[in-house]
């Protein structure tokens, strides 16, 4: 039976987004945020990063590098009690990128690639899940890859474009609110 998924967005969601994050002294967890995962995965979600990160295209860090970083994190979740979160990243960049990695691809969001590719490896079903994301490209790519519900974690307003099933929320933290997450889980 497909599972229901929980996308993540890391930076700015997993991770405060302090721009080109690849080292794990770079890193500070955002409030809440493990709690929040813990809530939905007690819930039979599915935890699911999916992360644009053109730093690699740019040739700032290697896939070595956003490897290890993500195996760091991998133990942080398992320490606090959660699984191994699969981690789905787009190393492209349409213009500026080094050899290799210049590509409009199918998978840097608002592209929906990684998202769809977590679906058919992990057997998930889009119209029960939900992504958390903090940029409207996150939003974007799951309205374009069907998830029904969406999570814009902003303290802006809300961009004019109208996509349906989006929650606009000022902090991650903001999502433990019991009234809220009893209407998201
Ligand atoms: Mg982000
Ligand atoms: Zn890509």
């Amino acid at each position: 039976m497909p599972g229901k998924a929980l996308f993540l967005d890391r930076d700015g969601i997993i991770n405060v987004d302090t721009g080109y994050v690849s080292k794990p002294q770079q890193v500070t967890f955002v409030a809440g945020i493990f709690e929040v995962i813990a809530r939905f995965v007690a819930a039979g979600y599915t935890p699911v990063i999916v992360t644009n990160q053109s730093g690699i295209g740019r040739g700032m860090y290697t896939e070595t590098d956003f490897h290890q970083l993500s195996e760091w994190m991998q133990s942080q979740f398992t320490r606090q009690g959660l699984p191994a979160i699969p981690v789905y990243y787009c190393p492209h960049h349409p213009t500026e990128a080094i050899a290799g990695y210049l590509q409009s691809c199918a998978c840097r969001k608002p592209e929906p690639g990684m998202i769809l590719q977590a679906t058919r490896d992990h057997g998930l079903a889009l119209d029960e899940s939900l992504l958390i994301g903090d940029s409207w490209r996150d939003i974007q790519a799951a309205d374009a890859a069907g998830v029904s519900r969406k999570v814009f974690v902003s303290t802006q307003a809300k961009p004019a474009q109208t996509i349906s099933g989006v929650l606009q929320v000022g902090s991650v933290s903001a999502i433990l609110d019991a009234d809220t997450l009893a209407g998201l889980l």
